[in-house]
């Protein structure tokens, strides 16, 4: 029993030690031990076992503070790393992502179509890709749907047709290393949170609306699940009510209203006899943004309405969690600011003044790439987190 616990205590301090050079390397021994008030002893022996696993390296030398000149720690880009999957889309794509949270590789697979075991076969062929022959820490899958991630499986994925799949127990009996599976918006918040400009308290909320609309939610720096793990699943909650007939079954979903392909019905339905929109060629969602960019009343009003759906929905959220950090992630980012003030304004007009007069809309705070690879990041930022108890 005394050796368990000792053996926890160990384990605890290594994870603050790592933790102290994952954040402030490179980084002395001596200025470790000063900022965990663990005795040097203890550091150094700590300090040893992370240069033997290759997560951290010894980087040059610091000031001296009287004597010798002290050897500086910092985290190991050529370390271990994740191998991330990111189903969240037709385009399966996997990665292998450096303890900075760096994309060092890349692999992808259409997964137009496939449902079952065919979408299953193109995960393995993804991670049989990408399994890197060096040190790999874990496997961080960020997928579609309601997610157990407690037990890393899919409880359901509608547009895969997967019911209870047990994700982790196959890709860990599979390629016996820890798995880590959790729903994509859920990642999508995490990633935002460690990668980005986190907010002071800890809390956060990311909205994000693509084919379909998820949230997650941060709450004191840890995503929050909810009770049956849909926390944030607010694509299928009415907001027009008797709209438009939604693939759930219900009519007036979120979905319906402020997703891409909703505001993409909406432009095609309208009279766009004098809008830039006009003509036969395909409305994508590219000509779309256009369209937007350059004013067109048509393009703008239909954008404008979509943020006001979303913006009644966040209010909800504002109402329920108080959290004064809500970002908006997705390919909607490309609509910029009208898309932006439209759902903060409706916010707005449904929350008490005081509180929505304290919340914040915005898009991410990560560049471009970062938000390109933001599920990627926050799957690769799971594992980091349960395996290493950084970030
Ligand atoms: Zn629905």
């Amino acid at each position: 029993m005394q050796k368990a616990t000792r053996h926890q205590t160990r384990d605890h301090n290594s994870r603050l030690v790592l933790k102290t050079i994952f954040n402030d390397g490179p980084i002395s021994r001596a200025e470790i031990a000063r900022r965990t008030r663990l005795t040097r002893p203890t550091v150094s022996t700590l300090a040893a076992d992370l240069l033997d696993g290759d997560l951290v390296i010894e980087t040059g030398r610091g000031p001296s503070a009287g004597g010798k000149r002290p050897t500086l720690l910092s985290i190991n880009d050529a370390g271990p790393c994740v191998l991330t999957l990111d189903l969240s889309s037709d385009d399966y794509r996997a990665a292998l992502v450096t303890l900075r949270g760096d994309v060092v590789r890349r692999a992808a697979c259409s997964a137009a179509g496939l449902r079952g075991d065919e979408a299953q076969t193109c995960i393995y062929r993804l991670v049989d890709e990408l399994l890197p022959t060096e040190a790999l820490l874990g496997i961080g899958v960020a997928t579609p749907g309601l997610v157990d991630p407690q037990r890393g499986v899919v409880l359901r994925a509608v547009n895969r047709g997967w019911i209870d799949l047990p994700l982790r127990e196959l890709l860990a009996a599979r390629y016996d290393r820890p798995v880590y599976v959790a729903n994509d918006s859920h990642m999508a918040a995490l990633a935002e949170y460690t990668y980005g400009a986190g907010p002071s308290g800890g809390n956060l909320i990311v909205v994000r609306v693509t084919q379909g609309i998820g949230a997650g939610v941060i709450l004191s720096g840890r995503p929050f699940y909810g009770d049956g793990f849909g926390a944030g699943e607010i694509g299928h909650v009415v907001v027009d009510v008797g709209g438009a007939l939604c693939s759930c079954g219900n009519r007036g979903c979120l979905e319906t209203t402020s997703s891409i392909p909703a505001m993409l019905r909406a432009a095609k339905a309208a009279d766009r006899r004098h809008s830039l929109l006009a003509g036969d060629a395909p409305l994508t969602w590219p000509r779309f943004i256009a369209a937007v960019a350059a004013h067109d009343p048509l393009a703008v009003d239909v954008a404008v309405c979509a943020g006001c759906h979303l913006g009644a929905a966040v209010a909800h959220l504002v109402g329920a969690y108080n959290i004064q950090s809500i970002v908006l992630a997705g390919d909607i980012a490309a609509l910029g600011d009208v898309f932006l003030d439209a759902v903060q304004a409706e916010m707005h007009q449904r929350v008490l003044p005081a509180m929505a007069a304290a919340t914040t809309v915005r898009y991410p705070s990560l560049d471009a790439a970062q938000v390109a690879d933001i599920t990627t990041l926050g799957a690769a930022a799971l594992v980091m987190q349960r395996e290493l108890g950084i970030l």
